[in-house]
Parts: structure tokens; sequence; C-alpha cells
């Protein structure tokens, strides 16, 4: 395994495939064509040393197909890391289908999907992921068993966001503990940017935690109704980033941790669920430290997602995936321990240990 960041301009240099997934070492990619439903997808698998490759399908209007390849191999060697340090048997897989889902999604091309994830036996399990949803799933499944993310009524785990919520909550805690020296988080001024399906259960859980809460949404209704339902201080997107708090919870979109920002945050902690909040993690993973500020990687403390959907192929029960998903807060801190003892940035530290169990139960399958 090998901690380097995918560099798109290193992958895309080379036409030839198996060179591509070479570079991170992918184990399989497949190419799908279905010409009688319009299907064009490819679905990647990063590494099975743990468990089956799980990762969501994203359907996406790619503009040629190298791009849905990069994101492809990018995002299923980000699934293997992510479940990596989660504690869970799984490998990291990711599936793209080619094309507007409002031109192209129906029925027919989600089953010929779905045959074609069945085909692999098992080595691939899909999700939700962009432009999908649960109905899809379900159609998905009329075809394979292979498929998680279906609603409770059909044995599926349902909505994990508050499964995710609590995982970044924990991260949070673990966070506080690092810089306070205590986990409480009574009294301190939460920034929570994004108010949906993750942010409002987030809130919840840090109002009962008696936080100070600042939150920011782009949907003025959903803003109006959580401020008035906490008592929480209304932002602005020009005052958003420079207000004087002590944490900034990241839960809409990903890239909000960049120089401009970095610029105005006075927090002392980054910690949210919104998928890759450093827009260069190189450039930005340092810079947070030169700014003294904590940040807890978002694929750490955000996968809960991931957790509850493992849970799911285990017969669902929630209560096992939200304990789960507290120990995210030992996990985080035992990153901020590697970080520290080896003077690397958290997001690094985080890598490092997803590698490093990765490499070990790689050694006890050789010897079976
Ligand atoms: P969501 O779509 O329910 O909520 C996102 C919220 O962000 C919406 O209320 C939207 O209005 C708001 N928003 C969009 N652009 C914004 C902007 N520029 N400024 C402020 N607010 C903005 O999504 P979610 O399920 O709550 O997920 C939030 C983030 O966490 C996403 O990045 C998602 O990829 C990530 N994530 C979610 C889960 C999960 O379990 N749902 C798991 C892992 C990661």
């Amino acid at each position: 395994m090998s901690t380097a960041t995918i560099n798109e301009k290193e992958v895309t240099s080379s036409s030839n495939v198996i060179e591509q997934m070479s570079l991170f070492n992918h184990e399989q990619i497949v190419f799908c064509n279905d010409n009688n439903v319009g299907l064009k997808a490819i679905i990647g698998i990063h590494n099975t040393v743990l468990g089956p490759a799980l990762g969501g399908t994203r359907m996406w209007n790619y503009a040629n197909e190298q791009e849905a390849l990069t994101d492809v191999l990018r995002l299923s060697r980000g699934m293997t890391y992510k479940s990596a340090v989660a504690g869970i048997n799984l490998g990291g897989g990711k599936a793209v289908i080619i094309g507007d889902p409002k031109k192209i999604k129906t029925e027919a091309l989600l089953r010929s999907f779905g045959k074609f994830i069945d085909s692999l036996g098992g080595k691939y399990i899909t999700a939700e992921d962009v432009s999908m949803n649960s109905r899809d799933m379900e159609i998905i499944h009329m075809e394979t068993d292979y498929v998680t993310g279906l609603p409770e009524s059909m044995g599926g785990s349902g909505d994990p966001s508050p499964v995710t919520a609590m995982g970044v909550w924990m991260g949070m805690k673990a966070s506080a503990k690092k810089v306070y020296g205590n986990d409480s988080l009574k009294g301190k001024k939460v920034i929570v940017q994004g108010l949906g399906n993750v942010g409002k259960h987030l809130i919840e859980y840090l109002a009962k935690e008696g936080v100070e809460l600042f939150v920011f949404d782009i949907d003025e209704e959903k803003l109006k109704a959580i401020s008035k339902q906490y008592k929480a201080k209304v932002l602005s997107k020009d005052d958003l980033y420079s207000v004087d708090a002590d944490i900034y919870a990241p839960c809409a979109l990903g890239a909000t941790v960049n120089t401009q920002t970095l610029e105005q945050l006075k927090v002392k902690i980054i910690c949210g669920s919104a998928n890759n909040q450093l827009e260069n993690e190189e450039i930005h993973g340092r810079m947070v430290e030169e700014k003294g500020i904590l940040y807890a990687p978002d694929f750490v403390v955000n996968a809960g997602g991931i957790i509850n959907v493992y849970y799911e192929l285990e017969g669902y029960n929630r209560e096992r995936a939200l304990a789960h998903a507290e120990r995210i807060y030992d996990t985080t801190t035992k990153i901020f321990e590697i970080a520290e003892r080896e003077k690397i940035p958290t997001y690094l530290a985080a890598n490092r240990l997803a590698e490093e169990r990765i490499n070990a139960i790689a050694k006890i399958n050789a010897r079976l």
C-alpha cells in the first residue's frame, strides 16, 4: 500500500488502463456495456484484503471515458482507506454509470447493471451515491443480492445520517480532548455549515451537550427552522469562516478548507461530515497544522455511513451500528497520536493507520 495521493495528471498521462491500475495497485476494473439499454459503466475494485469491495454507484454525465475511469480509480481507493480505518471487514470499491441520470436512468438500465454486479459473485457490493437513491437500489436488487442501502421495509439499513452524525460528534469530542484536555463540548462555539441530513442530527447531539451553535445553509427555510429550534446564531456566507468560534464543522460540500478560508478561520478544530474537505490534501493538510488547527480527517469521522451499511450485510441492527460509530472517538485519538509521534499531518496519519491494518491482515490471509 502506498500513501501517495492520486495525481490526476499522473493518471491521465497514461492511456494504458492496466498502467493506471498499477499506480495504486487496483485489483480489477470491470467495463460494462449493454447497447440494448444504453448502459456504459465501470466498476472499480481497489483492494479486497479485508473483505468484499463495497462502495456506492455514482451516475454522472462525464465529459469522456477517461474522466469516469479516473473517478472510479480515485473513489474506490478512498473506500479501501475509509473501511480499513473504520475497523470493518470491507475492501474498497466504487462504480460509475456514464450519462445524464435524467435522460438515461431506466429500470432496464439499472437491472442490466445489477446483472453485471451479480456476475462478480460478491467481490463488489454496491450502495447509493450521487444521483442514486434507495428505490434504484431496490431495482438493482431484482438482479443481485450484492446491494446495500435498501429501505428499512426491505430489511435494509435506511437513512445512514444519524449514524454518520454520531461518528462526527465522537470525532469532535476526541479532537476537543486533544486540544483542550477535556472532551466536553459544553460552552464551545461550533459553526455547522450545512443543515441537511447529517447536519441536523449533529446539531441535536451538540445542543444536548450545551454547545453554542452558529449555523449556515443556503436553504433559508432550513436555516430559519433550525436556528429557531436550537436558538442557534445564523451566519451569512460572508461571516461564516471569520466568526470567532472554537470548532468548524463542514457538513455541506467538499473543498471548503482552502487558502482563502484558512486565512479567515479562527477555530482550533475542523471536524465535519463533508467528503474531501481539504481542497488540496498536501497543501491544505500542512497549512492547517501551520495555523495551529487540529484537522480530524473527514473519511475517519464520517465513516458512520459505511459502518451503517456494513451492519446491513450482517442483518441490520441500528444499536450495533451506533455502538460501532461511537468507536470513532478512539480511532480519531489514535490518529492524533500517530500524527504527533511521526510528525506528519493528521490526514497522512489516518492513511498510515489504514495501511497498517490492511498489511497486518494480508499477512494472516497469506498464512491460510
Ligand atoms: P444533504 O444533501 O442532506 O445536506 C447538505 C446540506 O448542505 C443541504 O441542506 C444544502 O442546502 C446545504 N448546502 C449545499 N451547499 C451549501 C453551501 N454552499 N453552503 C451551505 N450549505 C450548503 O447531505 P447530507 O447527507 O447531510 O451530507 C452532508 C455531507 O456529508 C455531504 O458532503 C456528504 O457527502 C457527506 N456525507 C454524508 C453521509 C451520510 O450519511 N449522509 C456520510 C458520509 C459523508
